[in-house]
């Protein structure tokens, strides 16, 4: 059986990566064109966001002769990731934490405030790491301090070979797997993994479908300065238009994920730096004291979406290529960590076992393993989001004594805070920092 899928239309982007990494460096020599025309490797990943570049860095770290296709360029990218303990071990184990660690600043206790104006209205909820043993839940750090950080480590990984091309077509049949680049190369391997995020090439010529929905909202990002320590406090609003998340950053920073309605989300857009800070120190109370806008804003269209399965044919997918979800209690990136670390496990046990890295047992395990993790996940956050929105008496009265109880009662809180750290669906061996 043979399902191809190709890539039409052109992706826009701002920024050049330039990425020359343990393979022959890349020039534009007619020679080298043609060298390139027809690669091999043992898995080849497509997409160099965080997920692919940190499968790629724990397959190659493991000895498998992997092939990233990174993308031409990449979108600038303002935001942060609130990374949770079993994230921030994984990067350990693959030697990418030390370089984070001056970066990142330490997530001790998380509040939930209510900031909503209805009639039933949830009490504070407060927790701390130290109630479960732990120094901290994780880490925040910037998307751009930890991406430079997985690309140090890739570049020092003599069996990864990083392309910097798009993929324009993906092709699959009974032994393998080819991915054709924009430059004409072509990369042929018993595995790929897709990894390039909601517009998942691999996806489609595996033939899985994703089924999911748009949320009536836009996330704005900022990162801010201000006069008052955030005492190392995460602090979620709820709002009625979705949360207005506050997350610490190093010294007297902090980054936020303002979540609104589209036409709010415009309006505020268009707001001069010092209006817009004035108008974030309305929102969070001044807990923070006087806010200084940062340079750089986003702007993110909030979606659910979740692939019908995780792997068939000989393609596995990982991170926004599986699921997206809103960015409410950190859990997109993580899980598509997670994604990436039990991929790379099943991949390293078949290679050194003489099994076929890409075949049907593999994918089904694949699937198997990321089902419950990611399903019960998504379910919660889409819940929780809806149940904002949503004017249902009831439904805010069942968010608000969920929020009560955890409130009340310590031995639900801490189970609550344990699986938010370390889910029990899915505890990859990176993850425990156990090497590959
Ligand atoms: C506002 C906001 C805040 C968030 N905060 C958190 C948080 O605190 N904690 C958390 O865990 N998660 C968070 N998330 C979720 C997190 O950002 C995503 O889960 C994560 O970015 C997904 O990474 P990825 O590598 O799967 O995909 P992407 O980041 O989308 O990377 C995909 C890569 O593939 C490349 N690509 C695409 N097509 C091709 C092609 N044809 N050929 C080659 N390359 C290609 C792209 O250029 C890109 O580099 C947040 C999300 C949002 C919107």
């Amino acid at each position: 059986m043979r399902a191809r899928f190709s890539l039409s239309t052109k992706r826009h982007r701002v920024g050049i990566v330039v990425l020359e990494f343990g393979y022959p460096k890349r020039s534009n020599s007619k020679n080298d064109t043609k060298r390139m025309e027809n690669l091999a490797a043992e898995v080849v990943v497509v997409g160099g966001g965080p997920v692919g570049l940190t499968a790629a860095i724990a397959l190659a770290g493991a000895g498998i002769e992997t092939a990233l296709v990174a993308g031409k360029s990449r979108e600038g990218d303002n935001r942060t990731t609130a990374l949770l303990a079993g994230s921030v071990t994984a990067l350990d184990t693959l030697g990418v934490w030390e370089q984070c660690r001056v970066n990142a600043a330490p997530l001790r206790i998380m509040r939930i405030i209510d900031d909503t104006s209805r009639l039933i209205r949830a009490p504070e909820v407060r927790f701390a790491a130290s109630e479960i043993g732990l120094d901290a839940f994780g880490h925040n750090i910037e998307n751009c301090h930890l991406m430079a950080a997985l690309d140090a480590r890739a570049r020092a990984l003599p069996t990864l070979r990083v392309l910097a091309d798009d993929a324009i077509m993906v092709e699959t049949n009974d032994n393998r797997v080819t991915v054709r680049l924009q430059s004409g190369a072509a990369i042929a391997a018993p595995l790929a993994i897709g990894a390039e995020g909601r517009q998942s090439l691999c996806r489609a010529a595996a033939s899985i479908e994703a089924e999911g929905s748009r949320y009536p909202q836009t996330a704005l990002t900022f990162n801010l300065s201000h006069s008052r320590q955030h005492d190392d406090t995460s602090t979620e609003f709820h709002t009625e238009t979705g949360p207005f998340t506050l997350v610490p950053l190093p010294g007297r920073r902090s980054s936020l994920v303002f979540v609104t309605n589209p036409a709010e989300a415009r309006q505020l857009s268009s707001l001069p730096d010092d209006e817009m800070a004035a108008e974030i120190e309305r929102r969070s109370h001044s807990i923070l004291g006087k806010i200084t806008l940062e340079p750089g804003r986003g702007v993110f269209p909030l979606a659910v979406e979740t692939a019908r399965a995780f792997a068939a044919r000989r393609v596995a997918l990982v991170g926004e290529a599986a699921h997206v979800i809103p960015p409410i209690g950190a859990q997109g990136l993580n899980l598509g960590l997670r994604d990436a670390a039990t991929i790379c496990e099943l991949v390293v046990a078949a290679q050194r076992g003489g099994s076929d890295v890409g075949g049907s047992d593999l994918c089904e395990r694949y699937d198997r393993m990321r089902r419950a993790d990611v399903t019960s996940r998504t379910l919660a956050v889409d819940v929780l989001n809806r149940s904002l929105l949503s004017g249902f008496l009831p439904l805010q009265g069942a968010r608000g004594l969920g929020l009560f109880l955890m409130e009340q009662i310590g031995p639900l809180r801490r189970a609550v805070m344990r699986e938010g750290v370390v889910p029990m669906a899915s505890q990859p061996s990176l993850m425990r920092g156990e090497t590959l």
